[in-house]
This record gives structure tokens, sequence and C-alpha cells, in this order.
């Protein structure tokens, strides 16, 4: 986001240069989850845009202070997975994630280690550098991610780690050799990027344990109902997998997050929430993954009403995507809290079966190609009259093609899972 933020605000500055920045300005808001404050730097810089005189210089110094905030980490990057509990009140009303202490940007960036270096040695100086930061910042917990008990275990590209007694060494190697069949897919399918660092893995057994090594961590407040999140700034992943060999789902879920970044920082909302939800189920068929049924079909099946066209779908930035409802005054902060999380679940779902969809008429990789190319500076189009017409482009088929056949084939997925017992 930072090269997007750059070329707009020095397009500003350029005679005549305004009128594409303000593209740029719309593509990041468009492409980009924005924290409140970053969002109001963009509108600002946006307002302010090709303003004259005194005023230039002023904004000129504001942008680049703004920018240096942005780059150093000061608002972290973070994505959350939310499980949809049925019939109980685990969601919190679709919240995301807070952060509540601040950690240093260094300790984010002393966990990076280079992958070049020997396993023992990657897991000796990751162990010292969380104990050090641990102990610095959470004084008062005196508590450890990586207590006497914890293990830690490195592979090629990862290393997994466990606080306590929640799993023995040989399953997190289970873990790791998993994730590296699926880095090594989403590489090879997606033309992503192995990363220069090693990938920390925090495996939780429980929802406790996940959500003391947010908080020690990463200064994370989880809402009710998470089970797994990615850190950008220190290249990790942390979920809640309460059975080795069976739930390791939300971990190629929030894999595909940190990787997608590598070479599509703009990557659409319902592109990147709906892709990491397909590998949740996944399997890897011979060198490629295929994702399969899962429980947000019968989220599709419930809330179908809710459902949102696949032009809308596709208009969304970041805060449409994870909030859409809209209330009624009178309605209670309940009532809220249940529509926006049954919408947000709704929309997920939506956008992993339109990924599904992709990827049974075999156009997902065209798909994703197609729009990761996309350049922001020739569009001649507003951005989702381009979007519709990516796709078509992609697919082959008219736009109206895609939205009917998608709506026939949604249905009849949902009546055959339905009647397999899938829910
Ligand atoms: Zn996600």
């Amino acid at each position: 986001m930072e090269v997007d933020y750059m070329m707009a605000t020095s397009l500003c500055n350029i005679p005549g240069g305004q009128e594409q920045a303000r593209r740029r300005f719309d593509w990041i808001q468009a492409h980009y989850s924005l924290e409140p404050n970053a969002a109001k730097v963009i509108a600002g810089a946006e307002r302010n845009c090709g303003t004259v005189g005194s005023q230039q210089v002023s904004y000129i110094w504001t942008s680049a202070t703004t920018r240096t905030s942005l780059v150093s980490g000061a608002q972290p990057s973070v994505k959350g997975k939310i499980y949809y509990e049925w019939g109980s009140s685990l969601a919190d009303g679709g919240k995301s994630a807070s952060f509540i202490k601040r950690i240093p940007t260094e300790d984010f960036e002393s966990r990076l280690i280079d992958t070049t270096t020997n396993g023992a040695y990657a897991v000796k100086m990751l162990r010292k550098r969380i104990n050090s930061s641990c102990a610095r910042i959470n004084r008062e917990a005196k508590d450890s991610v990586l207590d006497a008990e914890a293990s830690i275990e490195a592979s090629k590209h990862f290393i997994v780690v466990s606080r306590g007694r929640d799993y023995l060494p040989s399953e997190l190697n289970i873990f790791a050799s998993r994730l590296e069949k699926y880095l090594q897919a989403y590489c090879r399918q997606f033309g992503m990027t192995r990363p220069q660092h090693f990938i920390i893995v925090y495996a939780s057994k429980n929802v406790d344990n996940f959500k003391k090594n947010a908080s020690l961590l990463h200064g994370l407040n989880l809402p009710k109902g998470a089970i797994g999140y990615s850190f950008q700034n220190d290249l990790s992943i942390a979920a809640v997998v309460p059975i080795v060999g069976v739930g390791q789902g939300t971990f190629n879920h929030e894999l595909f997050h940190l990787l997608s970044r590598s070479k599509f920082g703009d990557i659409p909302p319902w592109m990147d929430e709906g892709m990491a939800a397909l590998y949740e189920v996944s399997e890897i068929r011979s060198t490629k993954i295929a994702g399969l049924p899962n429980w947000r079909g019968r989220v599709l099946f419930t809330f179908g009403s809710l459902r949102p066209s696949l032009k809308t779908l596709l208009s969304w930035n970041w805060s449409n995507f994870d909030n859409n409802a809209e209330y009624q005054p009178s309605d209670t902060l309940q009532v809220i809290d249940n529509q926006r999380f049954n919408q947000q679940a709704v929309n997920y779902a939506t956008a992993r079966y339109f990924m599904f969809y992709l990827q049974e008429k075999r156009k997902l990789e065209d798909v994703y190609k197609a729009f990761q190319e996309r350049d922001p500076d020739l569009l001649t189009m507003s951005i989702e009259e381009n979007s519709c017409y990516t796709l078509a482009q992609a697919m082959g088929m008219s736009f109206e093609n895609i939205e009917s056949d998608f709506q026939k084939w949604l249905k009849d997925e949902i009546i055959k899972e339905k009647m397999r017992g899938y829910f």
C-alpha cells in the first residue's frame, strides 16, 4: 500500500496529475484494509490533492511523516478468521481484533530469521528473542509463550511453536510438513513467492492459550469466536487446532493471506477471503490444491436471502465486506450484533463459494492472474465496472452470463451438499 500511497501523493504535486492521483486514492480505498487512522490520512491526502502555495508545503510535510508511520509498522497489519458457531452467542457481532498493547516494531523485526539459517540455530534464536520480548513488555504477567515445557520445531520455511504441553514435537512436525506442501502449492499454482524469512506458526490446542499468545506476542485482544489470525509484521500465523491431523484448515487459510501479500498487496477482499476460505477444507491433487465443500455451505443454505449479488460482492471494499448490514434505529445492540455477524458470515461464504465455482470451471488461476495484473493507471472505467470487465475477460463470458451461471451452480451445489449430508 505504501507504494500506491507514495505514487498518489507524488501525482498530486505534478501539474495535471491530480486526476490520476484521485484514481489511485480510490484504488487504495477499494483494495486495502485500512485502520481508521490510515483511512483518515488517505481521505485527507485526497482532499488536499493539488492544493497550491503554502498549503502544498505543509501537505508534503504531512504526507511524508504519515508515510513513515505507515511504513514503520506503527499500524501493524493483522487479518483474522472467525468461526461461525451455530446456535451460540460465541461470535462477538463480527467485531475485529483490537490492539491493547503496543509492541515495538524492533520486536517484530527481531523475529524475522532468514531461512538460510540452520534450523536448530534458528529455533534457539527465536526462543531467546521471544523470551526477552515477553519479559520486557509483559513484566507484570510473568508469562512467556515459550516456557520451559514449550515445544518448538523448524522445517525448511516454518518454525512451529506450541505453549506448554499443547503438542508433542512430533505433532509440530506434522503441522510443518503439511504447511510446506501448501506453501509449494500456493507458489506453483498462483506464482506466490517463497518468503525470505521463516514463517512462525503458533499452534494452540485451546482458545485460552491462543488468546494469551495473541496478547503477549502481538498486543492483540481477539473477539469471541476468533480461531486464527495472520500477522504480516513478524510473518506469523496463529490458530487453534484442537485435533492434530483434522483441523489444520485455519493454518492453510492464514498462510494464504500471508503469501498473497507477497506479490498482490491490493488483492480485493472477495478474492483474498474467498480463496483463503476455499483452502480451509481442501486436498492436494497431484500438483494442485482443490477446495472441498465446508461449513460455509450451510451458512448459505440458512441465510440465502442475505446473499449479495456477484456485482455487489465485486464492488465491496474491506469495510463493506466485513460489515455490510444496514440497521433500523429501533434495533437493539444484540440484534445489531446478530445481524452484522450473520451478514458477515454470508459475505465470506458467498466469496468462498464463488472461488469454488471458479475452481470447478477451471478458471481460478486465470481470474487470479487477471486481477493481479490490473493497473489502476490504465483504467478507462470505474473500479467497479473494471472488476466486472476483468472477470468477464478472464472467463471468456459476459458478466451477465457469469452471474446467472454462478447462481445456478450454487443452487445445485448447496442442494447436493444437503443431500449428501454435509449439513
Ligand atoms: Zn481470512
